[in-house]
């Protein structure tokens, strides 16, 4: 019976979502890092190369509760937006999650959180996963031998916490949706196939998309041609590029959907967006959606990556053969939800 009020109270909350127009994205990191090492992110790279950040470990639950006041109040957070609770950083390490998730579920927040899958979240019994959206789960290749080379964690244990997520958060009353991001690299194309069917029979939506260099300096540098050598030696041996830049240019246009989101660091500053880090100041220091919009516009960074056209590049770009398969209401997507009404 519980289940079958969980699935109401999300029904209902995904419909006032749709209901309202804005759906903007506001990005809050709750740690303070990311635990894997790929080498083509810029947060990976820093781990790989031990580059160390002063920054919090994590937010803490009274933090986040003000943060997320603070937002609703000015007009950054309305039920038509979706509360993310990481940028870059991996947001299953913070030790008091299944407190943050309560206390975005008691703001009426839409939650939604993308992991590597390493490590499974501290949660409670009474663990409510009603108001999360959605659960995104980064992969790098279906073999030991890929996750060597990018993530560098165990593929099993990876499989095995990615299985106990989905079926913890389920039974614990989530009607979101899973998908699997499959990161295609030019030594794992073999392993797309293997990895759609085991996403298909955890009912989770499968997205592969190419590799691309997530790292807004060096893609600078790749665009300008600037890269060093052995870095660049190793985008040629690993990434497609070349389908990812043609696409972009495709798609390319002069305006920016990140700049109406908003991006916050553990810390409390407001940065660029998902692909600059760079901090525009502290969250208090804006009043409204509006001003936030007008300084990305006004800012020197945003004009920069705006004529570079890093915004098109740093995209996910479709794979050939593939479909993104959406977050929508589908007749596989009832019947996972009545499956998970009898967990
Ligand atoms: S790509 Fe994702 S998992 Fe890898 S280091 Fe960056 S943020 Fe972490
Ligand atoms: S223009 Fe570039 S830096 Fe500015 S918000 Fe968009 S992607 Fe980020």
């Amino acid at each position: 019976m519980t289940q079958f009020l969980k699935a109401l109270a999300a029904a209902k909350r995904f419909w006032e979502y749709k209901r309202y127009p804005s759906a903007r994205g506001v990005e809050v990191e709750i740690t303070g890092a990311c635990n894997a090492r790929c080498y083509y992110c810029q947060v990976g790279y820093d781990n790989l190369k031990q580059i160390r950040h002063e920054k919090k470990a994590y937010l803490s639950v009274d933090e986040f509760q003000r943060m997320i006041r603070f937002l609703k109040e000015h007009g950054f957070l309305t039920k038509g937006d979706r509360l993310v609770l990481n940028v870059w950083n991996e947001p299953c390490l913070h030790p008091e999650f299944s407190k943050i998730i309560k206390i975005g579920h008691q703001e009426g927040c839409l939650m939604s959180l993308n992991t590597n899958g390493s490590i499974r979240p501290r949660i409670s019994d009474d663990f409510d996963a009603v108001s999360i959206g959605n659960v995104g789960f980064s992969m790098p290749g279906f073999s030991q031998a890929s996750y060597d080379r990018i993530h560098q964690f165990d593929f099993e244990r990876i499989k095995s916490n990615i299985e106990w997520i989905v079926k913890t958060f389920r039974e614990h009353g989530c009607f979101g949706f899973f998908m699997l991001r499959f990161h295609v690299y030019r030594f794992n194309v073999h392993e797309i196939e293997p990895a759609r069917k085991w996403a298909q029979s955890l009912g989770v939506c499968f997205q592969p998309y190419y590799a691309y260099i997530n790292d807004s300096l060096r893609m600078q540098q790749y665009l300008r041609g600037e890269l060093s050598g052995e870095y660049l030696a190793n985008v040629s041996k690993d990434l497609f590029m070349d389908r990812h830049c043609a696409y972009s240019r495709r798609e390319a246009c002069c305006v920016c959907d990140f700049m109406s989101n908003v991006y916050i660091d553990v810390d409390g500053f407001v940065i660029h967006c998902c692909l600059d880090s760079t901090r525009m100041g502290c969250l208090t220091d804006f009043e409204s959606p509006e001003q936030l919009v007008k300084a990305h516009r006004n800012s020197r960074i945003c004009k920069k990556c705006l004529a570079d056209l890093n915004h098109c590049v740093m995209r996910p770009s479709p794979v050939d053969g593939y479909v993104l398969e959406k977050q929508r209401v589908t007749s596989k997507y009832l019947y996972q939800a009545l499956k998970t009404c009898f967990l």
